[in-house]
């Protein structure tokens, strides 16, 4: 596979599934008298968090109408970020939204007055991986801990349970099966976390210290948050109606940090099945993005690409993003329809690609068995930095990287920043499904995986044999010598 231009296409993939001419109405709808103003506006998906609910109401019926969602349009007692969730899912299918809505809070609070009396910390600077998607604090509170000296080194702080509730309804992410969790923070500046490295946590005046060994290890990893959400039975059935606090005491070992802050978020934690449905849906949104990208300036031929695109996700609700089975289906039927639009658009880059091709020196094989697991993979996946042609499996990728905080490819090292650097890679897929019980292919200049014949004694007439042969010239064992032969100078010539 042509890795530079997956890479560059990656760059460039966000695209709503707009025409021009939707993309200029609703422009006008928000108050833009140019189109350039419009594109510029409706291209980034961190713009709808700026977007009042009136307008966001405005722009879900005219999507309505315009048959591009069936998704009914949220009451007005929807929190107005979590709108911008289900317009921003709806448009940009596959879209990681956390990129778009943590850098909307980055701005909130570089822009907040200096009079503001709510204090931000600064989430956005906290190490996460895409393991964890932030959702939003529900609790902070300044504290005395760095001017006071305590005795017996124990400081408490007091939360209400009704904060701690974990049943938010968070619409832009859908299914009510999210793995909410707490994440407890401990400040020593607005910017600043602590690393809670050497510190015990009592809950609720109970003896027993709530940091548990694997607490320990992601904070030597790097994280530093504390995760309360099991720590008593009070925070697991916490709801909105709950009364009364919950004491948390910390006892710190050595130098007493300066916090200043405590606070608690809530944070989506996802399983390995999870992330890599997330994959298959951002890889085909890459391929939706590439279909509308290429056809927007042809009005006719781009209504019939949101047409198809529109098509292809209808059987698909937001709920089923995160749903493997189902997200396998979208980025198959995806692949399928839309990777024409690809291929034509190679025609364009090829001539540049073909400098960065190195002489074709043949097929190559490879091997579809899983670099850390050594198991036939399933879901073939590479990152955008990699060289080589070989894949590693997504579920099983997660489930061993995901703790840490640095990410590398198993197979070459590169270095991985993100979620947004992986993706399926379509024609292994194929592979891997057409001929079920293959562990080896020999992959073609054209991104064909031909199964591996076991060998078989064969009689060989030597002086038919190159001298310099290539691996890839796979002689049909079966062919008579003569039309070996005839081969062969086909493809001598063809070179
Ligand atoms: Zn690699």
């Amino acid at each position: 596979m042509n890795i530079n231009l997956y890479r560059r296409r990656r760059l460039r993939s966000t695209q709503p599934i707009l025409t021009r001419v939707q993309i200029r109405d609703l422009g006008r709808k928000i108050g833009f008298t140019s189109f350039r103003q419009s594109v510029e506006f409706f291209m980034d998906p961190y713009n709808y968090f700026k977007l009042s609910k009136i307008k966001m109401a405005d722009i879900h019926q005219y999507l309505l109408d315009q048959g591009i969602t069936h998704e009914k349009c949220p009451t007005t007692h929807i929190r107005q970020g979590d709108h911008s969730r289900v317009l921003i899912s709806i448009l940009f299918p596959g879209y990681p939204i956390i990129k778009a809505s943590e850098q909307h809070y980055r701005d909130l609070r570089e822009n907040r007055s200096p009079q503001a009396k709510v204090i931000d910390l600064a989430y956005d600077q906290l190490p996460v991986t895409d393991k964890f998607e932030r959702l939003e604090e529900l609790y902070s509170t300044p504290v005395d801990w760095h001017q006071r000296e305590s005795k017996s080194k124990e400081y408490t702080v007091e939360i209400p349970l009704k904060r701690l509730n974990r049943s938010i309804l968070v619409e832009g992410h859908a299914s009510s099966k999210l793995n909410v969790r707490l994440f407890l923070y401990l400040w020593v500046s607005e910017r600043m976390a602590w690393t809670p490295s050497s510190v015990c946590l009592s809950v609720d005046h109970s003896a027993k210290d709530c940091l548990s060994a694997q607490d320990k290890k992601l904070h030597e990893y790097g994280f530093n948050h504390i995760d309360i959400t099991e720590t008593t039975d009070a925070i697991t059935k916490a709801n909105r109606r709950s009364t009364g606090s919950l004491p948390f005491t910390f006892t710190f070992h050595g130098k007493r940090p300066n916090i200043r802050h405590v606070s608690v978020c809530a944070v989506v934690e996802k399983s390995s099945q999870e992330l890599t449905s997330q994959l298959y849906v951002q890889t085909a949104s890459l391929y939706i993005g590439q279909a509308m990208e290429s056809s927007s300036r042809n009005v006719p031929l781009a209504q019939a690409t949101q047409k198809q695109v529109i098509e292809q996700l209808r059987p698909f609700d937001l709920k089923d993003k995160l749903y493997l089975p189902k997200t396998e289906t979208i980025f198959l039927s995806c692949a399928e329809k839309f990777l024409t639009a690809w291929n034509n658009h190679d025609k364009e880059d090829k001539e540049e690609d073909d400098k960065d091709i190195e002489i074709y020196t043949g097929g190559e094989y490879i091997s579809v068995l899983d670099p850390i697991m050594l198991s036939r993979i399933e879901h073939p996946t590479r990152c955008i930095f990699c060289a080589h042609n070989t894949c590693f499996d997504a579920e099983v990728f997660f489930k061993f990287q995901v703790t840490s905080m640095q990410w590398k490819c198993p197979i070459c090292l590169v270095k991985i920043r993100g979620i947004q650097d992986l993706y399926i890679d379509y024609h292994a897929k194929l592979a891997l499904k057409k001929y079920p019980n293959e562990e080896r292919f020999l992959l073609e200049k054209n991104d064909v995986y031909l199964p591996i014949e076991p060998l078989a004694p064969v009689q060989v007439d030597m002086k038919n044999i190159p001298e310099k042969r290539n691996v890839a010239e796979i002689i049909s064992l079966d062919d008579d010598g003569d039309d070996a032969d005839s081969e062969l100078t086909s493809k001598r010539q063809r070179s």
